[in-house]
């Protein structure tokens, strides 16, 4: 088997999936001698949004030996316990989708079956009244989870919103600091050889840089893996419609929610998130049913504090590069793909992507069939997150736009169908494996649309209903009682992580 060796890497880009990436392979092989150069223009400058993360991200800055409260501080951040979904499923309606369990499995039989015979026989609550996650969120509380949870009525999870250019200056800071050397130079050419590989990058300056490995993270560009390998790019705008998006900071109104807010509107949707100096804001829509000047106005007249900004434009294709990693380049953040913020899944994947090269490299060198594997597992992480974020769309009840009745008729990829139909018919929460988002946070979907199945497990028709209802009872008491004790999430971030005014 061939194997490639590798001495020099090569990033381009410093975005936060640039500098992601060059602070984790400097610490990864921070024992070797390969050497690691970051190429970014400060003329060409960075996308400056993705402020909504998922709980992963804590664990990569963990890993390079940062603390959450610290991170938090520098990033002006604020805790974020899962997604509000106005107006989603119907116009008036609202749910929570949290990072977190909903009730307690018992007898190895998901909770949701238990909670679904008891609403047949008598009084069940909502399955909310059982997530700590939704009732902390709900009312503004915070307190970080305990590392060995009593119960599973305890377990939840919790991420961050944080201003995204402090964070890529944090990794800069750590990547600098372990060796990466940065070149701020716009990348003029890019060479190719016969073979479709990269041979040398030359920049403004009239420098010609070569290196064994490069690793696009240029952005939407795609500089190295489309512009110059023609990679190609697998399109889902016909399941995910939405291909643009307008951007503006604004002063924050009120108390930081610790939660995400997607707002959906006639032909897309509007995010809002709280940071501790500000609020950002941005509407992502559907330009075949609604044009750029009214998207606009639709975000600004839904924005309570003054706008901080001018407003800021992106387009988009929702989909992946059809190889991630092609001959000696690979792809990550915006260069491999692209999925709506929705679920605030950009930068898991730029973490997901990091992670797979690092395993790649337990030496010095790659093989095809790595490559081969690498390929097909971003394929799968890539198509999972897809199907997660379509269900949303394809669930909608509104039926007051275009727009939103094209999604729910669309048909929907074969993966997909699978799941919901297990779901529908017998409230089975099938996990495909390299899933980021588990079998709770399916749940909360389904839930959140109003979608329950037929059926539900029978084994829990032996159970007494009487007994059933004090021990759901007991439940949601005891998550009652647990959210009664803990600080609103303003007091706990002004006590543990405020950071200085900028
Ligand atoms: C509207 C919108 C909202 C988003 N919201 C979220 C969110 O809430 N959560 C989330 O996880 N993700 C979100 N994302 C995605 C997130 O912003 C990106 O995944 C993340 O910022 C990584 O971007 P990047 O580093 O790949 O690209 P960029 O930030 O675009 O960086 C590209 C880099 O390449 C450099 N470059 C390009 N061309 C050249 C050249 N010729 N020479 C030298 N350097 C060059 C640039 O200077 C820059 O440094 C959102 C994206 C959009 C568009």
């Amino acid at each position: 088997m061939t194997q490639t060796s590798v001495k020099r890497i090569v990033i381009v880009g410093g975005g936060t999936a640039g500098w992601m990436t060059a602070a984790m392979l400097a610490k990864h092989f921070r024992k070797t001698d390969i050497a690691l150069t970051l190429i970014d223009s400060s003329e060409i400058g960075t996308v400056g949004v993705g402020e909504a993360t998922i709980p992963t991200l804590r664990r990569f800055y963990a890993e390079l030996g940062m603390n959450d409260l610290d991170v938090m501080r520098a990033c002006q951040a604020t805790c974020k316990l899962g997604i509000e979904f106005r107006d989603w499923y119907q116009q008036g309606s609202q749910f929570i989708h949290p990072f977190g369990l909903y009730g307690q499995k018992a007898n190895g039989i998901d909770f949701h079956h238990y909670w679904m015979y008891l609403r047949e026989q008598g009084e069940a609550g909502s399955l909310d009244e059982y997530s700590l996650g939704v009732q902390l969120a709900k009312q503004h509380k915070f307190i970080q989870p305990s590392p060995k949870p009593p119960s599973e009525l305890s377990v939840f999870d919790w991420a961050l919103h944080f201003d995204a250019a402090l964070f890529a200056r944090l990794m800069r800071g750590y990547a600098l600091e372990n060796g990466v050397i940065h070149v701020d130079q716009k990348i003029e050419r890019v060479d190719v050889a016969g073979d479709q590989s990269v041979s040398a990058l030359k920049l403004q300056n009239g420098a010609i840089v070569t290196a064994d490995l490069f690793v696009d993270c240029s952005g939407f560009s795609g500089l190295l893996i489309e512009q110059a390998q023609h990679t190609g790019y697998e399109d889902w705008s016909q399941w995910l419609k939405c291909d643009r998006a307008v951007a503006v900071q604004s002063v924050r109104e009120g108390e930081a929610a610790p939660y995400t807010v997607s707002q959906a509107h006639r032909a897309g949707w509007q995010w809002k998130i709280p940071l501790q100096h500000r609020q950002g804001n941005g509407h992502v829509y559907c330009s075949k049913h609604v044009s750029d000047d009214e998207a606009a106005a639709t975000l600004t007249n839904h924005i309570d504090g003054e706008l901080m900004t001018d407003l800021r434009a992106f387009q988009f294709v929702a989909g992946r590069r059809k190889k991630a990693w092609n001959k000696n380049v690979v792809a990550v953040g915006l260069a491999a793909g692209f999925l709506e913020p929705l679920e605030s899944t950009s930068i898991a994947l730029v973490e997901t992507a990091i992670e797979k090269i690092r395993r790649v490299f337990r030496g010095p060198f790659y093989t095809e069939k790595q490559v081969q594997e690498f390929n097909d597992l971003t394929a799968q992480e890539y198509e999972r997150v897809r199907d997660f974020i379509i269900l949303h769309y394809k669930l909608n009840q509104r039926g007051d736009s275009d727009f939103w009745r094209e999604c729910q008729m669309m048909d929907i990829p074969d993966t997909l169908s699978r799941k919901l139909d297990a779901f529908k018919e017998r409230g089975d929460l099938i996990r495909y494996p390299i899933e980021i988002f588990g079998p709770p946070s399916w749940l909360a979907i389904y839930s959140g649309f109003h979608c329950l199945p037929e059926r539900f497990d029978e084994r829990v028709k032996k159970m007494d209903p009487a007994y059933l209802q004090k021990a759901l009872g007991d439940m949601r008491r005891s998550v009652a009682n647990a959210v009664a004790s803990v600080p609103g999430h303003d007091e706990f971030i002004t006590e543990n992580c405020a950071a200085a005014a900028p």
